[in-house]
């Protein structure tokens, strides 16, 4: 049985202080929820005020990047051993904005993934097609390279740990939802691709929908069987729509 898994994308939003202000809504308002999840994943000035008032609770906390080595010469990076130091037991990689802005590609997501499971973080790997892709036909291809190439080379335990999340990029910050059955479809593929790569792990991972997420379609997208939960952007930056997220009807 996979636990469903809440993550919120906070993006390059919220100074500290607003960082902090909606964790410790967000804390008030899920406590006692055990059978989800909750993952929020704040930007790195933040992360160290927040898991200082997420601790004990039920909130975990991530970042949105990494750099693969462990230190040096490599200005503007960050290491594993920094956001572990700073609290996070998750790691965002391959986000389709650093694949699109910042020249993340399948080998470097795949170094990502590789340092952040030796560090014992959870990698939330991220995968999806552009509209372009889609209307080409491209979809299950694009997805299949970018998971073949992606989560190369880990052992089988890594892959149960691992977490995927299907983003389609056309999908993210448009307000424009893949329906329940479209992302169904794509999350049965991904799974299936999983199992050729790591066999009975394909049962354990997590596969999470991305993409214009919110409150009045969570819960016929977390109905799918393939679908583990969401990784959430927009509807994840206020408490109350989030906590809506995390409490959404089963
Ligand atoms: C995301 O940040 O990964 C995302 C899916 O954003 P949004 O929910 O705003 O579409």
């Amino acid at each position: 049985m996979r636990k469903p898994l809440m993550a919120g994308n906070w993006k390059m939003n919220k100074t500290v202080s607003e960082a902090v202000s909606v964790v410790k809504a967000l804390k008030g308002a899920v406590t006692g929820v055990l059978d989800v999840e909750i993952l929020v994943c704040p930007a790195f000035t933040a992360l160290y005020e927040v898991n200082n008032e997420i601790k004990g609770s039920n909130i975990n906390l991530g970042a949105q990047n990494l750099f693969w080595e462990a230190k040096g010469a490599f200005t503007g990076e960050i290491s594993t051993a920094m956001i572990r130091d700073a609290g996070c037991s998750y790691v965002i990689v391959g986000h389709s904005e650093r694949r699109q802005y910042f020249g993340e590609t399948d080998e470097t997501v795949n170094k990502k993934t590789k340092a952040a499971l030796a560090a014992d973080i959870t990698p939330i790997v991220c995968v999806g097609e552009t509209l372009k892709e889609r209307e080409d036909n491209a979809t299950f291809s694009v997805i299949e390279k970018q998971v073949r190439n992606g989560l190369a080379d880990i052992t089988l335990q890594q892959a149960s740990l691992t977490v995927i999340a299907y983003e389609p990029v056309w999908a993210i910050g448009t307000g424009k939802t893949a329906t329940p059955d479209q992302a169904q479809e794509v999350h049965s593929f991904i799974r299936k691709i999983y199992a050729q790569m790591y066999k009975e792990s394909a049962e354990k991972v997590r596969i999470l929908y991305g993409g214009s997420v919110n409150p009045g379609n969570v819960s016929d997208l977390m109905k799918k069987s393939d679908i583990d939960g969401g990784l959430v952007g927009g509807a994840s930056l206020e408490a109350e729509s989030f906590t809506k997220l995390v409490k959404y009807s089963k």
